[in-house]
């Protein structure tokens, strides 16, 4: 039973009941579940999108079915899993991510979720990675959830090699609630949003941090 205050915010969720929805919609095998609790296992920060957002992602993938897709940000690989589940079988996820250790992990579960051959894990700073990517494309999707000061340049490599049609998705649209603040974070998510809302046709949907979603048109 929701709380007063929560109902105030028109807040239904619980602890109980994401746990319910997760344990039947997004069960975790043993790869998801290595990922998910890298924290514990690896010394990672638990930083992973939720169950449901991940799975989100997979879904979206299946639905336009996504064949090319970059993501921007790994830590242990748990988004990725879910990403690239979400390709068709001839598909292929190119995932970012600067820290070495990291990668490392990632590539461990990528294999336990036997997919290492649909998925490269790129090691170094994104934006030094991604122009390398270009003749890979044109992308069907885009995932950013990396450092947050850089995300409008993510975004703008996200519209020059998007196909018309493809998705732009934004992790953490909210910056953590900081979204309007006096920094310069902040100012790079606004004008990612900003410069989102002229390439693509967007929502932000609200996720406890906001996740962007975009159709490039
Ligand atoms: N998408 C993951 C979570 C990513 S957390 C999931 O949901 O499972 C953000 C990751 O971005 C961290 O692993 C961090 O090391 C990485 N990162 C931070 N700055 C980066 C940069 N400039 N280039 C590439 N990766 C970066
Ligand atoms: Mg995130």
């Amino acid at each position: 039973m929701a709380d007063a205050a929560s109902r105030a915010g028109l807040r239904y969720d619980s602890p109980a009941i994401l746990e319910f929805v997760n344990a039947l919609h997004v069960p975790h095998d043993q790869a998801l579940a290595a990922a998910f609790d890298a924290a514990a296992l690896e010394g990672l920060p638990p930083i992973q999108v939720g169950p449901s957002e991940g799975k989100l992602l997979g879904l979206l993938l299946r639905l336009i079915g996504a064949r090319r897709v970059v993501e921007v940000g790994t830590l242990a690989g748990y988004s990725a899993i879910h990403l690239a589940r979400g390709l068709n079988a001839d598909g292929h996820l190119w995932s970012l991510e600067m820290d070495p250790h990291h990668a490392a992990v990632a590539q461990g579960n990528l294999a336990l979720a036997g997919l290492s051959e649909r998925s490269t894990v790129l090691v170094g700073p994104a934006l030094e990675g991604l122009p390398g990517l270009v003749p890979q494309g044109p992308f069907d999707a885009v995932f950013i959830d990396a450092d947050k000061g850089n995300y409008d340049h993510y975004g703008r490599w996200a519209a020059a090699n998007l196909r018309p049609g493809g998705l732009l998705l934004g992790d953490n649209a909210y910056y953590f609630g900081n979204l309007l603040d006096d920094q310069p974070e902040a100012a790079a998510m606004r004008r990612f949003h900003q410069e989102a809302g002229e390439a693509f046709d967007c929502v932000c949907i609200p996720t406890p941090d906001g996740l962007l979603l975009g159709i490039k048109r």
